[in-house]
């Protein structure tokens, strides 16, 4: 018998990757499946972006780059955070990673063992908590609340801090509720930080530019009194239509990119060179592509948010964020990862049950409404029907 380390015991996944699967098998047997499940812009990367990368190959770019990035890629990330966030930061603190998920996983692997506590959003991104298993830290789940349109508490989120709590993980605009948490609490919450020195921030900012009805996506990065121990999480996959690209960014505070820029090298050397010149055609190219998609997501959102309130036992709060609607089933009488899959396998819409978010997401189900509104609207037609059945 082979023995691994004891993290691989207690690793999970990402559900959605297991529903896609399902969705793509049952459409192969001709079936067929709307897929509301998987968080990916439905649109193509836009055509600049792509001849940036049939063009870096062209000029004989493929080979190794810095394992930090090109330079002129982590000068514009940090010309796009001064741009979005008005704060300055040094280009030498920004990594380039392969997606941003591995923010997190580098992250989460620098701050857990045994002994130590990670808090995390639940309901929230799995992998959180996956990661903070695998490494024997112990996950404390910081509850975030319909009733609180899935913003984060400060002071909820405050009071479960301890001496051995090492990490912080924040998430607004949020997967898989929509939820944007505003400027205030978050204010509340770096002033209560103050006070927990010991405690590393890592605030992963991912949906940033897809917020709607005017609400403000405020950055953590704009609070001087946390930036020696704020780790950021952005990258190119949802903004840009990029998630097959697997382009990320992150910015490190001085006392952790030396760490950062090593795991790299010891993980993937670099991240494939032509898919960096991509992302500097993202950012400094014209941004009215991301403008364009995110106006086709707010007409999707008030479609989808308006056809799930009209479904029987269910309600749903108008998300502020990212392309998730996270509707309360609760009144349908389904428990909700039944119901995701009856959903699949009898009415051909995909979705995810709000358990594989986290324990709070019982009574949920999350919809990414990146598909078509001519497709939501016939999701939402299947689901009526079925619910009324
Ligand atoms: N963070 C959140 C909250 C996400 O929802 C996702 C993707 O779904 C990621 C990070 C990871 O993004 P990427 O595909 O760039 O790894």
């Amino acid at each position: 018998m082979l023995k691994t380390i004891s993290g691989f015991d207690r690793i999970g996944e990402e559900n959605a990757f297991a529903v896609l699967a399902r969705a793509t098998e049952l459409a192969g047997q001709g079936r067929d499946i709307i897929n509301l499940g998987i968080g990916q812009p439905d649109f193509r990367t836009p055509d600049h972006i792509v001849e940036a990368a049939i063009k870096a190959l062209r000029d004989g770019h493929h080979g190794y780059t810095p394992a930090t990035g090109i330079a002129p890629l982590r000068e514009a990330v940090a010309a796009d955070l001064a741009k979005r966030h008005g704060v300055e930061t040094d280009p030498g603190n920004v990594l380039i990673v392969p997606g941003g998920k591995v923010t997190m996983f580098m992250a989460i692997l620098m701050f857990g063992e045994p002994g130590t506590e990670i808090l995390y959003p639940d309901p929230g991104f799995p992998i959180y908590r996956s990661m903070i298993e695998f490494t024997g830290a112990r996950p404390v789940p910081v509850p975030i609340r319909e009733e609180n349109d899935f913003a984060f508490s400060a002071e909820e989120t405050l009071s479960l801090l301890n001496e051995k709590t090492r990490l912080l993980i924040l998430n607004s605009p949020a997967n898989p509720t929509g939820g944007v948490t505003p400027g205030s609490e978050i204010e509340a919450l770096v002033k209560g930080l103050e006070g927990h020195p010991h405690v590393a921030v890592l605030s992963d900012e991912i949906y940033s530019q897809m917020t709607y009805d005017g609400m403000e996506h405020v950055s953590l990065l704009k609070y001087d009194s946390i930036r020696d121990r704020l780790i950021l999480l952005d990258g190119w996959s949802k903004t840009y239509a990029m998630t097959g690209w697997r382009m990320g960014f992150s910015l490190w505070p001085d006392a952790l990119a030396d760490k950062a820029r090593k795991l790299a090298v010891n993980a993937w050397s670099c991240v494939n060179a032509p898919a960096q010149f991509a992302g500097l055609a993202a950012l400094t190219g014209p941004q009215d592509a991301v403008r364009d998609m995110v106006a086709e997501f707010d007409g999707r959102r008030k479609v989808i948010v308006e056809g799930l309130n009209r479904l029987p036992g269910v309600s749903c709060r108008t998300p502020l964020g990212a392309f998730y609607a996270f509707p309360n089933i609760a009144g349908t009488g389904w428990k909700a990862k039944k119901l995701a899959s009856a959903l699949l396998e009898e009415a051909g819409v995909a979705t995810i049950g709000g358990p594989d978010f986290g324990i709070l997401g019982e009574g949920y189900i999350r919809l990414s409404y990146a598909n078509s509104t001519e497709n939501i609207k016939i999701a939402l037609a299947r689901i009526e029907k079925f619910l009324e059945q």
